[in-house]
């Protein structure tokens, strides 16, 4: 093909590819354990298979409806209802969209204009500054302060601005694993009473907080329920990250507006999967039982390592586990990222890329959604480094 005979002005000038497909290409070429990025090595629920192939049997082959299948918005609006105690229409105020990455890329590129700022908190998961810039918008960022990754909520403040317009937030937190407080969210919402600030609060890990803690939704919180798109994933609760399928909540007149722009982005999500979803739904143990399933899977891994000389940091809530390795190598993330997969057989992630700068910690980010045989090797072999 001859190249394009003029000038192209990207809208992204900084962004390559993503470090999941970087280390899992190369995980894959190196065959190490790969515990970059965040999917599972394991199968979904045979019935949840079973009934995705019953629904592609039964003709469901074509275009859903705009917003949803309605069974699974029902579905989906009684789970936050028994689980947060909000009422969200499932007709107007709950739709189905092709996974999360695009819940949050579209509610941006609803509302966010050239030059509205947005309020990130750094580090920050990789999709959320390219959607706002793709809509023209400026990211502003707050830290997170490590070693746990809290929040200075006077810093936050400061931040606000009249062009401030959009926060992401993101409970429980990647990469950090991190989980709010339901006071976090309390600042959250005096801080953006009498504003017009709206916020994209992404939830995908809603059903993984650990050690007998609340999952802090937005939706509990009325005054900020009121002015926030909620997005959460099938991916990670079910186990299906490759069916792309996820939900957005919102009141009525910001879903009106965002279904504006999902009519002609996407248009629809995959039919059979959300009608396998919604009856897969009905049994409420598939979501409720995950955290459990997960924080076994974390205490594994944590002790396949307790001998090792990486440190772990607190793992609130996700599948993620970071570890510092200020007693391994004075290497940079990235490097030590790469070599480890190269030459130890164990790939991760490293977690200066979800900064603008790296920062002067040293950590690795390790995903334990994996089969316990997986853990285990990648486990023997941290503990030789
Ligand atoms: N947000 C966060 C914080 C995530 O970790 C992920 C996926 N790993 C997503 C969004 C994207 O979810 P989906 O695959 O449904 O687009
Ligand atoms: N969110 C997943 C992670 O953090 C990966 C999803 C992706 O590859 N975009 O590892």
């Amino acid at each position: 093909m001859p190249q394009f005979p003029g000038r192209i002005v990207s809208k992204l000038p900084k962004v390559g590819t993503t470090i999941f497909t970087v280390m899992s290409g190369l995980a894959a070429e190196h065959n190490a354990i790969n515990l970059s990025q965040g999917f599972p090595d394991f199968d979904c629920a045979k019935p949840l298979r079973d009934l995705l192939v019953k629904y592609v049997n039964s003709g469901l082959n074509q275009y859903a409806p705009m917003a949803g299948v309605m069974r699974l918005r029902e579905r989906i609006a009684e789970k936050v209802a028994a689980l947060y105690g909000a009422s969200y229409d499932p007709g107007h105020e709950v739709t189905v969209v092709p996974g999360a990455t695009y819940g949050i890329f579209t509610a941006v590129a609803t509302l966010i204009r050239p030059g509205d700022e947005v309020m990130l908190f750094e580090p920050a998961y990789d999709s959320y500054a390219p959607a706002v810039e793709a809509a023209g918008g400026v990211p502003v960022y707050v830290q997170l302060r490590y070693p746990d990754y809290s929040i200075d909520w006077r810093e936050a403040q400061q931040a606000i601005t009249p062009k401030t317009r959009m926060l992401i937030i993101n409970t429980p937190n990647n990469p950090t694993a991190s989980v709010w407080s339901g006071e976090d969210m309390r600042m959250l919402e005096g801080m953006l009473r009498g504003t017009d600030i709206v916020v994209v609060s992404d939830e995908v890990y809603e059903h993984i907080v650990f050690d007998g803690h609340r999952h802090q939704s937005a939706a509990r919180f009325p005054g900020l329920a009121e002015r926030t798109y909620i997005v959460s994933s099938f991916g990670k609760t079910y186990h299906v990250t490759g069916w792309k399928t996820g939900y957005v909540l919102a009141p009525r007149e910001l879903m009106a507006e965002f279904r504006k722009v999902h009519q002609f982005n996407a248009f629809v999500t995959n039919s059979p999967v959300q009608h396998a979803l919604a009856e897969y739904m009905e049994n409420r143990d598939a979501y409720l039982a995950l955290a459990a399933f997960y924080q076994k899977k974390r205490d594994f891994f944590l002790e396949g390592i307790r001998a090792s000389r990486f440190k772990p940091l607190p793992s609130r809530g996700t599948f993620f586990q970071n570890l510092c390795y200020d007693a391994v190598s004075e290497e940079r993330d990235t490097d030590l990222a790469v070599r480890l997969t190269k030459e130890r057989g164990v790939a991760s992630i490293p977690i200066s890329v979800f900064y603008r700068e790296p920062p002067p910690h040293r950590v690795l980010r390790f995903c334990f959604a994996k089969s316990d045989d997986t853990l285990a090797k990648g486990a023997e072999i941290l503990s030789k480094i």
